[in-house]
């Protein structure tokens, strides 16, 4: 029969439930982690990461405490800012007002993975991936990293081409000034001004299994 995956949210949910109520977990050890204990979801699953040498008993709270974590966490977050289908429509006016109308992601949604990147784009394939931490940031601010992500989809580097149209959204250095301040005042591995944002893979998997890659770190 069908699993969690193939069942609706909107049949299922409580009103303010932005996760189905059981998630899957997924449990990973790590001998490089000592002490730290970080969780973070990864569609449909949450990933708890432990250190390898933490016991049975220990892991089965700590394993309880940072889903509950993660979950309440999602809660917090405004859901209309958080519809994957209210960012796609913004995009798209985005698009048509500085972008000439030209190339609309194929795919963009919001994910909880990223904890080197507010954004990433595989202009390949079209497909755009924003951090939630946006959701919660003023709308001028998203626009900004949406436009900045859009236009990737037309120039895939950092070169004037691409500047030049970024800078059609007028209130540009004002968001960049904005994403650097909550980027130091949270100690967050965030490069400025999105020059991290150019993916060729899964963010969730750049994060996790490529540590050395950048400055991805665990919260101790
Ligand atoms: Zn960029």
């Amino acid at each position: 029969m069908s699993g969690p995956a193939q069942m609706s949210f909107a049949d299922i949910e409580p009103a303010g439930y932005a996760a189905p109520v059981v998630p899957q977990v997924e449990v990973r050890r790590s001998a490089r982690r000592r002490r730290t204990v970080s969780a973070y979801r990864d569609g449909e699953r949450i990933v708890v990461l432990l250190p390898a040498r933490m016991s049975k008993a220990d892991e089965h709270r700590w394993v309880e405490q940072m889903v509950q974590r993660v979950v309440a966490r999602e809660q917090k977050l405004p859901r209309p800012a958080r519809s994957d289908a209210a960012l796609a429509k913004r995009a798209g006016e985005l698009v048509d007002t500085y972008l000439d109308g030209r190339r609309y992601p194929s795919s963009i949604r919001w994910v909880s993975t990223m904890r080197t990147r507010w954004a990433s784009c595989t202009p390949s394939d079209g497909t755009i991936r924003m951090s939630v931490r946006l959701a919660s940031m003023p709308p001028w601010v998203l626009d900004y990293v949406l436009v900045h992500e859009l236009a990737h989809l037309r120039v895939a580097g950092h070169d004037e081409r691409f500047w030049a149209l970024v800078n059609r959204y007028p209130r540009c250095e004002r968001a960049r000034g904005y994403l650097d301040g909550v980027s130091a005042a949270a100690h967050l591995p965030i490069a400025p001004d999105l020059e991290d944002d150019m993916s060729d893979d899964d963010c969730a998997a750049a994060a996790d299994q490529r540590p050395a890659n950048g400055s991805s770190s665990s919260v101790a």
